[in-house]
């Protein structure tokens, strides 16, 4: 063997050795005893057979791979993670990188493919360095770091979709955590914007949201949002439409993709060090995404123009799981007509810490639903409030405990912000566990 020939081999095998996968298990997951104090959720059958099924699975190992590395924009995390995925795409599907860095693969197979994936790399790290997953069987955390399932989980869940040859054009961006940096050089690129009908990204807390406006602006159809949570939804999940979305990357799109959405991944707590993936809900996605065709989702916003009629509150989606005073809770009848079991037996309705006025099993899925996962943006707020005025730090365990009449009263006196009396008043009904 030649010389030059020798010296390639040598440093392809390095870099095979840097990027190999970590093989994943979850057949023993070490007993925790501190960390967040997430209520653990009970596995059910279906959990359990998933676990199995994704023992040792790529989908597993990439996940596992990317949040064990801090990955701040512009660093070597951030560059080590788009090199094991450019090297763990499967064989045949043309990729490059953009002047940004952006990755891109096109897995499309017709011109019918007019889907757009869209996930991040960066993560809010201020240094590179190794970070230290910890399991339990129903949530991954870091140990005193932010976890990265923003987006790392996404970007797995991506790259499942790629090993599924799932017919798509993907985006693996750079930046987001710094402003969209990736994402808005892709935004210049009209003419690769204009092959697309739709852009998806999984770059939202929680597990039950379909986003359809970001920022003030509507960046999906209510119909295109409603279709893809009952496609969710007959897969076992439980999603609904959301219109409290702050900013991911396809915000950058929305002047020319019609419906450009974000959709829960299913991390908590996102850019604390509390952050957590609820691990059953990422595996049970993970089924759902490959149960239907992408393309035969709804195409009907407008992107030319700009529909501001709906904005954030301080209430938003997580709050009640996804479901908004300004839809109407009614809008949200055919949820619990066609997903019976999902509206009480997913979610089952052992609500110690809430009172309703009323007996509606609709809002106590989604109470629990929101007290499991109620990490949103008046949960951050609040815990700022408690922790300045009460000097606690808010355990992820604690709930709210509060009366539909009050939140009505709340959402009546306040607008579009709490005041401090208010959250005050709320904070004086937290239960912690
Ligand atoms: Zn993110």
């Amino acid at each position: 063997m030649s010389k030059k020939r020798k010296q390639k081999q040598s440093a392809l095998s390095q870099i095979t050795k840097e990027y190999t996968m970590p093989t994943w298990t979850t057949t023993k997951p070490k007993p925790v005893v501190l960390g967040p104090s997430i209520n653990e959720r009970k596995l059910t059958p279906e959990d359990e057979q998933r676990a199995t099924k994704y023992d040792n699975s790529r989908l597993m190992s990439m996940l596992y791979f990317a949040l064990s590395l801090k990955r701040p924009h512009k660093g070597s995390g951030e560059q080590k993670l788009l090199e094991a995925i450019a090297q763990h795409i499967p064989r045949g599907f043309p990729k490059h990188y953009d002047e940004a860095g952006n990755l891109h693969v096109d897995a499309r197979q017709t011109e019918a493919n007019r889907t757009l994936f869209v996930s991040h790399v960066d993560t809010v790290h201020r240094d590179d360095g190794v970070n230290a997953i910890k399991q339990t069987p129903s949530v991954w955390y870091a140990s005193g770091s932010q976890l990265g399932a923003d987006d790392g989980a996404g970007t797995a869940m991506l790259m499942h979709l790629l090993y599924h040859k799932v017919p798509a054009y993907y985006i693996f961006t750079v930046g987001e955590e710094c402003g969209g940096i990736g994402a808005k050089v892709v935004s210049d690129d009209q003419a690769l914007l204009k092959q697309f009908d739709r852009a998806i990204a999984f770059d939202r807390r929680n597990n039950s949201s379909v986003i359809t406006h970001q920022g003030y602006g509507r960046c999906c159809s209510d119909a295109f949002a409603e279709a893809l949570s009952d496609k969710f939804n007959d897969a076992g999940l439980l999603y609904m439409p959301d219109d409290g979305g702050v900013y991911t990357d396809t915000a950058e799109f929305v002047d020319v993709i019609p419906e450009c959405t974000n959709i829960s991944i299913g991390y908590m707590a996102e850019h604390t060090d509390r952050e957590a993936l609820d691990i059953l809900h990422f595996r049970h996605l993970a089924d759902a995404v490959l149960s239907f065709d992408w393309d035969n989702l709804p195409t009907e916003r407008d992107p030319s123009v700009d529909d501001f009629a709906s904005g954030n509150n301080w209430w938003s989606g997580s709050m009640y799981g996804g479901a908004k005073h300004n839809y109407g809770y009614d809008t949200y009848s055919w949820l619990k007509e066609d997903y019976p079991t999902q509206a009480t037996g997913t979610y089952p309705a052992n609500d110690t810490s809430t009172t309703w006025t009323d007996d509606d099993d609709l809002y106590c899925a989604l109470e629990e639903a929101a007290n499991r996962h109620d990490t949103g943006y008046l949960w951050s707020l609040l815990s700022d409030h408690i922790e300045t005025y009460y000097g606690v730090t808010l355990p992820l365990s604690a709930t709210i405990n509060f009366k539909r009449a009050d939140l009505h009263r709340w959402q009546k006196q306040v607008g579009q912000q709490p005041t401090e009396d208010i959250l005050d008043e709320i904070a004086e009904q937290l239960t912690i566990i």
